[in-house]
């Protein structure tokens, strides 16, 4: 991800509302794809102030109402198309979490926040995704649920008709809003042993899956099975029970980006497809901020190498800040020849190949 700036001249980040400096509201012109400071003009429009750009605005519902959000929509003829618009991302979410919950409305603007973050890195690859309404197969949606939650909060014990799990269906991303709190989903990593859980991490993995339907099934199958293994054998539900009760098998690592990819090649593809969105946007954002010499995206081997000695890097910052390695995983040849088989499909499908 990259800086912006206000129309003062203030840093502005992805997710601000509000310069700091000047007070001004600011949000993202999908006209000129920036955040930027927006200038009232009246009955609830905005300008974009960026100098090049002057795009008529509307707030996103979901920024002006909800406070979940900071997009805005470009207005025809200095109209919205409706009273109440959504933005390219919240147009996305067909469930969202009870607001009548204490905590929710948090939950939902951290997931949000998570989600505009993918959009923006599909976009920066050129990834096709649409919605029903536009036609598009499959297509693409968000449901953002809550366990069902018994009156004494004790989610350990529910039975499983009220629980929510986080995957994916024909299109549909759910995620348990359960993940939106810090102190669950650190829970959870420990009890999983999971390197990271991260929401980011979750809508890179749960998107793997959609692209999976989108550019692999029918058309690359045998490709697919070579790589990665055969989807029906074992099947999943054998894959799954297999998971849970051995783990992963001795040595993984030399062949899997994470213990769950050993789990079934879904999971595997779900997970280097998560790896590969993990190490486009990391090397965009150092890209950006003029960290290192700025890469390409054409060629894999030098983006593992830079994503390499980039994750070294900001390993040791973290260690010596206490924190979790950044850059987790060790990318051997076999899971850089997975990489490229992801890398390959993505850009035939955003047309750069
Ligand atoms: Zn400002
Ligand atoms: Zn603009
Ligand atoms: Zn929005
Ligand atoms: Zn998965």
């Amino acid at each position: 991800m990259r800086t912006f700036n206000c129309a003062c001249g203030q840093i502005l980040f992805f997710e601000n509302t509000r310069c700091e400096a000047c007070g001004r509201d600011v949000g993202w012109c999908p006209a000129c794809r920036s955040i930027s400071a927006l200038e009232p003009a009246g009955e609830g429009r905005y300008t974009c102030a960026n100098a090049h750009c002057g795009a008529d605005l509307v707030k996103c519902s979901n920024f002006a109402v909800e406070g979940v959000c900071n997009r805005c929509v470009v207005t025809a003829d200095g109209q919205p198309e409706s009273e109440s618009p959504l933005c390219d991302s919240c147009r996305y979410t067909e469930t969202i979490p009870d607001l009548s919950v204490e905590g929710n409305r948090e939950r939902w603007a951290t997931l949000e926040a998570a989600k505009r973050r993918l959009f923006y890195a599909l976009d920066l690859l050129g990834l096709p995704y649409g919605r029903k309404e536009d036609g598009f197969e499959p297509p693409l949606a968000f449901a953002f649920k809550g366990d069902v939650v018994p009156p004494e909060g004790l989610w350990r014990a529910m039975g499983e008709a009220e629980r929510v799990y986080t995957g994916h269906a024909d299109g549909q991303i759910t995620i348990n809003i359960r993940e939106a709190d810090d102190a669950a989903r650190e829970q959870l990593r420990v009890d999983l042993e999971e390197a990271h859980r991260t929401l980011i991490g979750h809508f890179r993995h749960e998107i793997g899956h959609y692209y999976w339907d989108l550019l692999v099934r029918g058309q690359c199958d045998d490709a697919f099975r070579e790589l990665f293994g055969d989807i029906d054998a074992p099947s999943y539900a054998d894959a799954l029970a297999r998971h849970y009760e051995q783990g992963p098998p001795a040595g993984w690592r030399q062949n899997f980006v994470s213990a769950y990819a050993t789990m079934h090649p879904w999971e595997d593809w779900a997970e280097t497809f998560a790896l590969y969105l993990d190490l486009t946007s990391v090397l965009d954002t150092a890209n950006q901020l003029g960290i290192m010499k700025p890469i390409p995206f054409d060629d894999l081997a030098g983006m593992v190498d830079r994503y390499r000695r980039l994750g070294l890097v900001l390993n040791e910052l973290n260690r010596e800040m206490g924190l979790i390695d950044v850059v987790p995983e060790v990318i051997t040849p076999a899971i850089q020849t997975k990489l490229g088989f992801v890398h390959d499909l993505v850009r035939r499908a955003a047309g750069r190949a």
